[in-house]
């Protein structure tokens, strides 16, 4: 079968990324051929474009997509032709019209969830899920720091951790990025720049600071983020999209009251079939029950995933991004 897949031969800017026709064989063992109908960017995109997580070259980009199982391999006993499928993390490649993708690496997705939606949410989604309810221990009635809160994961978490009770103040880099905030549940919504923002921050918890950090940005929240959490709080500090937390002395967390942090990451907890199982089934029960929505804030032709890439880094996006094969 004939496909478009997205490579890059260097790292570089969004212009490394370049497209060529390929012959599909037919799946191997394990293997399955799948369509894709939708695809999801994610900020981890350009961190594999730009080098920051080198990758040997050529490589495929791309890790979030949905489509429709075409052909299965010899021994492929879990999926069938016309099963409708997601597909996140795992091996790269989400870029494309159609791919061969290990049929362990396939979510099912249920009938009620489209394709553009399930590319919308499965990866932000997945980790939404992990975040809110597996790297912290948040109980109702108590506060949160939210960073980038209406990005993609971000407003996936303010509304999560909403209706689980916890209050959220967000941060966001505008006033119409605090807007979003404050409709998916935040309580407070202080611009990231604000010069006065761990004050204020410290204000809406009665002085105290938040048990919880979640912090999305990186390098350039990291201060911010030690000086607003509480005494032995946590930092959940997820993603660089300013750039990676680096040099770090062990004292800081002292000075600034015998901190927590953690570093995690999707893979780690959604590594056993059982965890990817109760997390996705989880995720579809918040969808179901309306309490998480999921905003296409935007969506870009599959062939103009650059210019995508271009708005992610220019923090012009909000919510999540699909491509549309
Ligand atoms: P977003 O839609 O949240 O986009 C990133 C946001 O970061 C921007 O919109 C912007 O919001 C904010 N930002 C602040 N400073 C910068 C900067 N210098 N350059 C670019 N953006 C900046 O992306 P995603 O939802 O895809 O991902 C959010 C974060 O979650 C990323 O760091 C990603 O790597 C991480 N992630 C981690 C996972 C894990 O398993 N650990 C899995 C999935 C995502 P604003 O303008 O409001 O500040």
């Amino acid at each position: 079968m004939r496909a478009r897949q997205a490579f890059i031969s260097r790292h570089g800017g969004p212009e490394v990324i370049e497209w060529r026709e390929v012959d599909l064989p037919a799946p191997g063992q394990g293997e399955v051929l799948m369509e894709i109908r939708a695809v999801g960017l994610n900020y981890i995109d350009t961190y594999h474009r730009s080098g920051l997580y080198p990758l040997p070259m050529p490589a495929a980009l791309g890790s979030e997509c949905a489509g429709v199982v075409l052909a299965v391999g010899p021994d492929v006993k879990s999926h069938a032709v016309g099963d409708r499928v997601g597909h996140c993390l795992g091996t790269r490649g989400d870029y494309a019209t159609a791919r061969l993708v290990p049929a362990r690496e396939l979510l099912d997705l249920p009938p009620d969830i489209d394709f553009t939606t399930a590319a919308a949410v499965l990866l932000k989604g997945g980790t939404t899920e992990f975040l809110a309810e597996r790297a912290a221990t948040l109980i109702e009635g108590d506060q949160a720091l939210v960073h980038a809160a209406a990005g993609g994961v971000g407003q996936l978490l303010t509304q999560w951790l909403t209706t689980n009770g916890v209050g959220v103040i967000a941060t966001a880099g505008s006033e119409g990025k605090l807007a979003i905030a404050r409709q998916c549940g935040a309580t407070h919504a202080f611009l990231a720049h604000d010069p006065d923002l761990v004050e204020k921050v410290r204000a809406a918890t009665g002085g105290t600071g938040v048990p919880v950090v979640y912090d999305g940005v990186g390098a350039a929240t990291w201060e911010a983020s030690l000086k607003c959490a509480a005494r032995r709080g946590l930092i959940v500090s997820y993603g660089n999209a300013s750039g990676p937390v680096t040099g770090v002395a062990l004292s800081q967390l002292t000075a600034h009251g015998s901190l927590f942090v953690t570093r995690p990451t999707m893979g780690d907890y959604y590594l056993t079939p059982e965890e990817r199982a109760a997390g996705v089934s989880r995720l579809w029960s918040m969808l179901r029950h309306g309490h998480v929505k999921v905003t296409i804030g935007q969506t870009y032709p599959l062939s103009q995933v650059a210019e995508a890439h271009r708005a992610i880094e220019a923090r012009e996006t909000v919510g999540s991004t699909v491509l549309l094969v």
